[in-house]
Parts: C-alpha cells; sequence; structure tokens
C-alpha cells in the first residue's frame, strides 16, 4: 500500500449518459453564460451547426476549422471569430484537436469551455495544452485550460470509425498505464487507472465487433473519462514523451502512434515498473505485459507497426535523440542506444524488448 502521497482533484463538472447533450442548454447557464461558440473540425461541422441550431439565442454561431496538434494559426482565426461572436463561452464538439483548440482559446480570453468528447483521447479532463508553431509542439499545464464541463453522451461515440476506436482506446489506456508508474502516483489515481484500463480492455474488443453496442461504448467512454483524469493528474513517462516527439516533429498521427507504440514502451519499462504494473498484468492475464499488450492490440486489429502509419527510417536516430532531449521522468533511465533499438523494434512491428 502507498503510504506517502499528494492527491489534488481537478475541478471538472462531469455529465454522463446517453443522450446527455440535450442539457447543452442549461449547462451554459450553469456556467452563467448567453452566447456560445461552436467548435468542431471540418469533419464534424454537421453536428456543430445542428447544435448551434439547437441552441438558438444561445449559439454565438460555429467555427468548424479545428485540427490536430493546434496549429497557432488556426488558433488565431478562430480567435478573430470568437471576438467579432461576442461568445461568452466555448463548445468543443469533437476529439482531442477540437479541446485542443478551445482550450488554446481559453488560454488567450479567458473564457470558460463546454468539453462534449466525441472519441476516447482524454484531453477534456486535462489542463494541459500542446500547441505547434513553426512545426515545433509544446506542451504547456495551466489551470484555465481546464474545460469546467465536459458532457460525456455516448450516442455521439457512435460513429467513430472502428479502426479509430480501436487506436483510442489504446491511447486512453496509455494514460492509465504510465499513470500506474508515475513518479507522482496516489492511491485514487491507480484505482482510477485499474478500472479504466479494464473498462477499455473489456469494450474495445466488443465495439470492434459489433461498432454500436451502446453497452460497450459507454463502457469505453467511462473508461477513457477514468483514463483522461489520469492524464491530467499524474506526470507520465517514456511513452507519452516518444508519442509526443513521433506526433509533432514526425506528423505521425496521434492515436495510431499510441497504439503502435504502447506494447513496446510498457515492456521496455515493464520490469524497472515492477509492482506497479500488477493491476495491467491482471486484466491483460499474462505477466509478459508486452506480448499481453501486442496481442490485445491484434485482437482490435490496431496498427503494428510505426512503418505502417507513415515513419520514415532514416528519421529513427533523430527521434531518439530529440526523445532524449528534455526527457520525462522515467522508471528506466534512459540510454540513447536503447531507445534507438525500442524505436526500431517499434518500425519494423517485430518482437522483443529493447
Ligand atoms: P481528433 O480529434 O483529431 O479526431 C480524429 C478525426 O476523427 C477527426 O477528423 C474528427 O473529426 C473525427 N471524429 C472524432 N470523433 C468522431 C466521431 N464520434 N465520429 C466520427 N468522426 C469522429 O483525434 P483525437 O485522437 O481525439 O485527438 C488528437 C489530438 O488531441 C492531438 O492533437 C493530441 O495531441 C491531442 N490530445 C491532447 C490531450 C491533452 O490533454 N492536451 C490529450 C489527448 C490528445
Amino acid at each position: 500500500m502507498q503510504t506517502d502521497f499528494i492527491y489534488e482533484a481537478l475541478p471538472t463538472r462531469v455529465i454522463f449518459g446517453e443522450g446527455k447533450l440535450d442539457q447543452l442548454a442549461a449547462e451554459i447557464e450553469h456556467l452563467g453564460a448567453k452566447r456560445a461558440l461552436v467548435l468542431s473540425t471540418p469533419q464534424q461541422e454537421d453536428w456543430a451547426q445542428k447544435i448551434a441550431t439547437d441552441l438558438g439565442q444561445a449559439s454565438a454561431g460555429v467555427f468548424a476549422g479545428a485540427t490536430m496538434h493546434t496549429p497557432v494559426s488556426v488558433t488565431e482565426t478562430a480567435l478573430a471569430q470568437v471576438k467579432a461572436s461576442q461568445a461568452d463561452c466555448l463548445i468543443a464538439l469533437g476529439g482531442g484537436s477540437t479541446i485542443g483548440l478551445a482550450k488554446a482559446l481559453a488560454l488567450r480570453t479567458g473564457l470558460p469551455q463546454i468539453a462534449v468528447p466525441t472519441t476516447y483521447a482524454g484531453s477534456e479532463m486535462t489542463p494541459i495544452l500542446g500547441q505547434t508553431e513553426n512545426g515545433v509542439k509544446t506542451t504547456m499545464r495551466q489551470a484555465i485550460i481546464q474545460p469546467k464541463t465536459v458532457i460525456y453522451d455516448v450516442n455521439l461515440t457512435l460513429t467513430l470509425p472502428v479502426g479509430m476506436s480501436a487506436t483510442s482506446g489504446l491511447n486512453a489506456m496509455a494514460h492509465a498505464v504510465e499513470a500506474l508508474y508515475a513518479q507522482d502516483r496516489n492511491p485514487v489515481i491507480s484505482l482510477m487507472a485499474e478500472d479504466g484500463i479494464r473498462a477499455l480492455a473489456q469494450a474495445l474488443p466488443v465495439i470492434i465487433e459489433s461498432p454500436q453496442n451502446k453497452e460497450a461504448r459507454l463502457q469505453a467512454q467511462y473508461g477513457a473519462w477514468l483514463c483522461g483524469i489520469c492524464l491530467g493528474s499524474a506526470g507520465m513517462a517514456l511513452h507519452h514523451k516518444l508519442c509526443h516527439v513521433l506526433g509533432g516533429s514526425f506528423g505521425l498521427p496521434h492515436a495510431e502512434t499510441h497504439a503502435v507504440m504502447l506494447p513496446y514502451t510498457i515492456a521496455f519499462n515493464a520490469q524497472a515498473a515492477g509492482s506497479h504494473l500488477e493491476p495491467l498484468r491482471e486484466v491483460l492475464g499474462t505477466s509478459d505485459i508486452g506480448q499481453g499488450l501486442a496481442e490485445f492490440a491484434d485482437r482490435v486489429a490496431a496498427p503494428r507497426s510505426l512503418r505502417d502509419i507513415g515513419m520514415k527510417e532514416d528519421d529513427l536516430e533523430r527521434a531518439a535523440d530529440l526523445a532524449m532531449t528534455a526527457a520525462y521522468w522515467n522508471p528506466r533511465p534512459l540510454v540513447r542506444d536503447e531507445i534507438l533499438t525500442l524505436l526500431r523494434i517499434a518500425w519494423s512491428g517485430g518482437k522483443g524488448v529493447a
């Protein structure tokens, strides 16, 4: 039992359940706001427009230009619309990309946000923002970035394609797994991590078989919520650092990168993390964590190599160098050549531990 820790709860109001999007207008009022600008990606603009129409007087319009890695140029365009629309709150309808845009706008305006997540990425539960400018992604942590309200409505996840459901779910699991061995872990977050991993491990294989299964979708969303809290509350380690480098500097897709890397990074850390990873061993039903995660990724048909998601072999050396720059704390000490070996195995999708 852990007997020495700090626990700090993050202040977000969470509305969870089927059909809860109906409560959006009431939640705007609950914030003391009157006019919400609805944000989305171009792919989800139809939903955003419908929400704006349903809100009527409480809508300040739609900005549907959100994109991955929160480019500052997009934020500036959206900022002009926020000012012109006289919005007094923001609604982010979508995955981590749209929620990232809302956070970037909150940082610049102080406006409160309501996040309505439609993937399992977990950004809605964190005070963390990653922004990209001139090809460099930088991350910050500030209380003002944290969404005030989150509405989890399972109906909005039914259209998430199965491939994205699997990779986004593995992205969520990665938050919880790294929280288990975090330097600043604590018993409450460890409980959430364990339950979050279990929920996703049970739900994802069902979703892959039947994407419209609401029970499984609810379970996955519940797991994603818990994993998001883990991400917001505990320090992340090598797995997140490598995914940050691969996404931010080599343009790899976020969820897929997490899905590919997870079996390799956790196998790399497994021995050093020791008993902290016991809950994961239990859920996977094996003491060989790397193999267990690899088999789970195969079961949900997730991509299994960096090569398959667009990484060039020639870039692996530079990725290893970047991973060693401002490295995060990690249970196993980081040695550049071992990281390179890890990346090489992940690139080829091979078996083995670096
Ligand atoms: P995303 O938001 O980029 O969404 C991927 C695509 O799926 C988009 O085209 C989106 O419109 C579409 N989509 C989303 N939900 C859908 C649904 N239910 N049905 C159909 N299509 C849907 O993907 P993501 O993985 O959620 O987010 C990735 C981004 O979030 C990255 O930029 C990452 O850095 C960031 N992120 C940040 C944090 C944080 O705490 N700051 C945490 C996790 C992710």
